[in-house]
């Protein structure tokens, strides 16, 4: 039987992911010819703030359409300060991207790799893992393009909808069951401010419905301003966190702070139809073209991508190429010499690339170091 090829559009955007994709896609080239898959067929796609300046369109029609007809999307980062739309706000297309496609579930996880050390004392934080589930069609999101502005005032709504909430809260059940089964805690946090807005108590009360219907799982609770303190104080109490929109993009960015900055943080955007996978960080104007990226978590989304599409093309040789991208990250760093620019080392793109290529080359079909 043949293996239809697979299909990913491929969206470099600005900035350092210019600079990041080019090898993640190599990366994931050479694992798929590991794990006897035919190559990807590669379709890259324009957007962000160069396609905008080029075209006077962030999100160019052709781009959505090739999104829409992949089987899945790789972006690595866009968005450049010294490019905005009239009205002063920053092109951020793969924000649209996530309403297009309604991408309503934001993943980030928040796993320690062995040989980077957290910035907490105590050891536990060297070996957290937990998953962030960000909403991420609406919210205070849903004021992108739309607050009011005048004179003396201005206005950003947070639009929190029963049907936004409840398909990324049953999302995030079905992940803390998927990972009980794999031995994790089995519970679910709402990270939300019901105490002071109407929109939140409306979230809360989503979540508690749905929380009705997974009786193997705990329901929590936390305020995002005491959350925010507990993700520094003993992150690993949590197993699944939800939270809204805005909330989500701010503690996601502290999440990767924890585990050795955003060059080491992936993320995925799922909707019922498309994802999208892309690093946590931005597209870091201050290191573009500099060399000093770590492309780490874009070869991490790279994996992510591979374990989301192993389950939608009931594919489990592509779960094995996901965790031989994980195994190889893992392996590159653990004896703690492949020490990334942004934690004050000397590697950057090329380094840790290399590195990691390696450490996949020594891995064996199934993934696993020979013995
Ligand atoms: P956005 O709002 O688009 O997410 P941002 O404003 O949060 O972007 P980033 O572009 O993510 O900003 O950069 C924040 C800081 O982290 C910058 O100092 C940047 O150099 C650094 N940084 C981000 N990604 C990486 C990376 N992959 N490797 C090294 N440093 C990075």
């Amino acid at each position: 039987m043949t293996i239809a090829p697979l299909t990913i559009a491929v969206l470099p955007g600005d900035g350092i992911g210019m600079e990041i994709t080019r090898p993640c896609v190599t990366l994931l080239q050479r694992v798929m010819e590991k794990i006897g898959r035919p190559a990807l067929i590669e379709n890259w796609l324009e957007a962000g703030a160069g396609a905008y300046t080029k075209t006077g369109q962030a999100l160019p029609k052709e781009t959505l359409e090739g999104c829409r007809a992949a089987d899945a999307i790789l972006l690595a980062a866009m968005g450049d300060p010294s490019v905005r739309y009239p009205d002063g706000t920053e092109i951020i297309p793969q924000i649209d991207l996530r309403f297009e496609l309604e991408l309503y579930a934001g993943i980030r996880p928040v796993r320690s790799v062995r040989g980077i050390k957290g910035p907490l004392a105590d050891p536990r934080g060297d070996e957290l893992d937990f998953v962030l589930v960000r909403e991420s069609t609406e919210g205070l999101f849903a004021s992108v393009g739309k607050g009011s502005r005048d004179e003396d005032q201005a206005t950003d709504t947070q639009v929190v909808t029963r049907k936004g909430t409840t398909r990324v809260v049953d999302y995030a059940f079905r992940l803390a069951q998927q990972r009980k089964a794999q031995g994790r805690m089995g519970e679910v946090t709402s990270v939300d401010k019901a105490n002071v807005f109407k929109s939140m108590a409306f979230w809360r009360d989503i979540f508690d419905e749905i929380a009705a219907n997974y009786q193997d799982i705990t329901p929590r609770y936390g305020y995002v301003d005491a959350v925010a303190m507990e993700m520094v104080r003993r992150p690993w109490i949590y197993d699944v966190m939800v939270t809204e929109n805005m909330y989500g993009d701010i503690l996601s960015d502290l999440a990767a702070g924890l585990i050795g900055g955003l060059g080491m943080a992936p993320s995925a955007d799922i909707g019922d139809q498309h994802a999208v996978f892309q690093p946590c960080h931005g597209s870091a104007p201050d290191i573009a073209g500099s060399g000093k990226a770590n492309p780490t978590a874009m070869f991490l989304s790279g994996a992510m991508m591979l374990d989301w599409l192993a389950v939608e093309k009931s594919d489990p040789l592509l779960a094995k190429g996901a965790n031989m991208i994980v195994a190889a990250v893992d392996d590159a760093f653990a004896d703690g010499t492949l020490v990334s620019t942004e934690r004050g080392g000397e590697a950057g793109v090329d380094a840790i690339t290399e590195a990691v290529g390696n450490a996949l080359d020594a891995l064996d079909a199934d993934g696993n170091h020979p013995v």
